[in-house]
């Protein structure tokens, strides 16, 4: 088997140990004896969406955003919702996930236009409101075993969903996306988005196998499998991570 990754705008969004999070899903295969390759896909450069069985995009600052917003719409736009509809996986973080909703209001109060990929809009309330900073932990109701993500938040944007939208989970501590309806992140489809990083993957290994799962099973049938890998440093992390934010 053989998963096809692309990173894109590696260079521009890339804070937070973004590369990490692909680094991760490359290793996690590799240890399985899947094929990956990583294809890096920056401004001006169109996406071959059929190409890839996954697309991550990461985190950056409202500077970084704007170069980014206007690339997004004029290269990618139509490769990514086709991409969405086709069931393929993608994952976008914190400032890739304001950029996938309908829109983003910056700290300027200037507006850039998303790609409606998300059914939601995204607020900045400006530089005198406090940002969402802190560790994060969510509920994954829709996993079968309502597993938990833990992760690292650092946002000033505020994220609304709309109907067509879920939340990827729901809020247990930190803020999520707007600190008020206890959501945090986004989904539909097989896309997801997320505030969470630090980096979300490394940090959440389960995870990070259900997205290699879901892209495999898209190519190779439901019933392709992962086999077990040893995670017992990570679940511990995990827990202690657990276990010190819920104390706050
Ligand atoms: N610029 C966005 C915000 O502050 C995203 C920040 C980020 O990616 N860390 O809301």
């Amino acid at each position: 088997m053989e998963l096809r990754i692309a990173h894109l705008y590696a260079d521009l969004l890339n804070i937070y140990g973004d590369r990490g999070n692909t680094i991760v899903l490359q290793r996690r295969a590799q240890w399985r004896g899947i094929a990956v390759s990583v294809q890096s896909i920056g401004l001006g450069r169109e996406l071959a969406w059929q190409d890839f069985d996954l697309i991550f995009v990461g985190g950056g600052q409202d500077r970084q955003q704007t170069l980014v917003a206007a690339d997004l719409r004029q290269t990618k736009a139509a490769a990514l919702s086709a991409a969405r509809d086709d069931g393929r996986v993608i994952l976008a973080v914190c400032g890739g996930y304001q950029l996938l909703g309908h829109s983003y209001r910056g700290a300027d109060g200037g507006e850039l236009p998303g790609l409606g990929l998300f059914d939601l809009h995204t607020v900045h309330p400006g530089s005198a409101v406090p940002r969402c900073i802190g560790d994060v932990v969510v509920r994954c109701d829709w996993d079968e075993q309502r597993r938990t993500l833990v992760g690292f938040e650092n946002h000033g944007g505020r994220t609304y969903l709309g109907p067509r939208c879920a939340p990827l989970g729901s809020v247990v501590a930190g803020f999520g996306n707007n600190g008020r309806d206890g959501g945090e992140g986004a989904r539909t489809h097989n896309a997801f988005g997320t505030y969470l990083h630090g980096s979300l993957l490394p940090k959440n290994p389960w995870f990070a196998d259900h997205l290699i799962a879901t892209a495999l099973r898209r190519r190779y049938g439901a019933a392709t499998t992962l086999s077990r890998l040893d995670d017992s440093l990570e679940a511990a992390a995990h827990e202690a991570l657990e276990r010190r934010t819920l104390q706050h």
